[in-house]
């Protein structure tokens, strides 16, 4: 700890939330290396950030958790200055600096580059303690991205905002308006990402099909990819947070050509019922659903495929939650994760009437869990006996490791748990599926010679 920062200062950075918040973390953290900082993953530090979530309750609670964790810690002289940054920060910007005095500095996500010299400002006592502007991070700012080596998987955030502007959502509201980052930007900080060890590029927006549509682009998409895809030694593209209204034939076709691009697709639909999805503002029904389903099932033969649903919207009767239930028995997705309807002011749903009650919130979304928690098994179970690629993630001593096979993403779909096998991290092998559990499946190694590691 010397002088008055940011030279040499130590910062622990604790990152809660999403995807995008994730790689802002990682910008964060360029920026701050590139000023001299030092990063810790523990404390004692001299500043202790908190990247916030704030777009649902459960996250907001989470967020405001960790901070009066640290503030606890500040308390202590664990830490010496508190700063809170992300999406908490931007959404309550008027709120917080009198709710929460045991914080110096509030930062908005779009706001990342501005750290580093206001860190400067924190020691030296004269400054504002809200500094919370615009929106979307600049594009340069990534150019500063930290990576630590041999990291195998890498989120690519590609755009910020969403124009969609759903009944629930307050995501506009922090974030802003789509903006799509600029594509020789994006292909160039998958090279850096490449050269750090990135094997796996999963791309992550709001609705990454909406990508180039605010500046009047058509196949924003597919183009992107198509060039991602032609970047020397990447191995998988996957692709994240699609609208389903809006996934073409030229989409389908990319993920069926198979190549680099997994045949995964994480879709959001939210609900099945006609009325309830016009509520939420959904520019799609039930019919559109099932025939992409359909279209996606028939033309990607094997594909696998993650939802997203929403339970106890305002007007979700009970006769539309069992049309909701029934959909997740018969369409089998995958992987699932549904939410009980949060109610966030600000948010056109807010203001609904027949608001739903916690409680049949609560057992509506257990109702679901539980029925997927069967889909997913019996998925798992049909996969013995079958041969998959897998990414090593981590090695854990007499031949065991952990990874993935293309069918699962990052964070959120399970693992293949291998055994006998001596590759490391960041490679690849080729295993045979040996058994299942309910969320993870177990593997031997066919080919431990086998690693695509660097490819054309
Ligand atoms: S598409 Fe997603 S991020 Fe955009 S408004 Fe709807 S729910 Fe929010």
């Amino acid at each position: 700890m010397s002088g008055k920062g940011p030279a040499g200062i130590a910062v622990r950075i604790l990152t809660l939330g999403c995807a995008k918040n994730s790689v802002d973390a990682e910008v964060l953290t360029g920026l701050l290396v590139k000023a001299g900082c030092r990063i810790v993953s523990r404390s004692p530090a001299d500043v202790g950030i908190v990247n916030t979530c704030g777009f649902i309750r459960d996250a907001k609670e989470e967020s405001i958790g960790e901070i009066l964790a640290m503030a606890r810690e500040k308390e202590r002289g664990r830490i010496r200055r508190l700063v809170v940054a992300g999406c908490l920060a931007k959404r309550y910007r008027e709120e917080l600096p009198g709710a929460l005095p045991e914080v110096d500095l509030f930062v908005g996500p779009g706001d990342i580059p501005a750290l580093p010299g206001l860190l400067r400002g924190l020691f030296a006592g004269a400054q504002p303690r809200s500094f919370v502007g615009t929106a979307a991070l600049p594009e340069e700012a990534y150019r500063h991205r930290y990576r630590e080596k041999g990291e195998a998987s890498a989120y690519l955030k590609i755009q910020e905002g969403c124009d969609h502007r759903c009944a629930y959502c307050t995501i506009p509201d922090i974030r802003g308006p789509l903006a799509s980052r600029d594509r020789d930007s994006l292909l160039a900080e998958v090279r850096m990402l490449v050269r750090r060890g990135a094997r796996e590029i999963n791309l992550v927006g709001q609705d990454i099909t909406s990508y180039g549509a605010e500046r009047g682009e058509k196949r924003g998409l597919a183009r992107l990819v198509r060039a991602l895809c032609a970047i020397r030694g990447i191995r998988w593209v996957r692709l994240l947070y699609l609208y389903p209204g809006r996934i073409d034939d030229e989409l389908i076709d990319l993920v069926a050509e198979g190549g680099k691009v997994c045949r995964y697709l994480d879709i959001p639909v939210q609900h099945i019922d006609a009325r309830v999805l016009a509520g939420m503002g959904r520019r799609y029904g039930p019919d559109e659903v099932w025939a992409l389903l359909a279209r996606l099932r028939e033309r990607v033969p094997g594909i696998f495929l993650r939802t997203s649903l929403i339970v106890g919207f305002p007007g979700e009767s009970a006769a539309a939650f069992d049309r909701l239930l029934r959909f997740v028995h018969e369409s089998r997705w995958d992987y699932l994760g549904v939410f009980p309807y949060s109610r966030e002011e600000g948010t056109p749903a807010c203001a609904m009437e027949r608001q739903v009650g916690e409680a049949v919130k609560r057992e509506r979304a257990r109702r679901v869990q539980d029925a997927q928690i069967d889909i997913l098994a019996a998925r798992n179970a049909g996969m013995v006996g079958e041969e998959v690629e897998v990414l090593v993630e981590e090695a854990r001593g007499d031949g065991r490791a952990v990874g993935r096979h293309r069918g699962q993403a990052p964070e959120v779909d399970g693992n293949v748990l291998l055994s006998g096998t001596g590759a490391s991290p960041g490679r690849f092998c080729r295993a045979r599926v040996t058994g299942a559990r309910a969320w993870d499946l177990l593997a031997k190694p066919v080919d431990t010679g086998y690693s695509p590691g660097i490819l054309p």
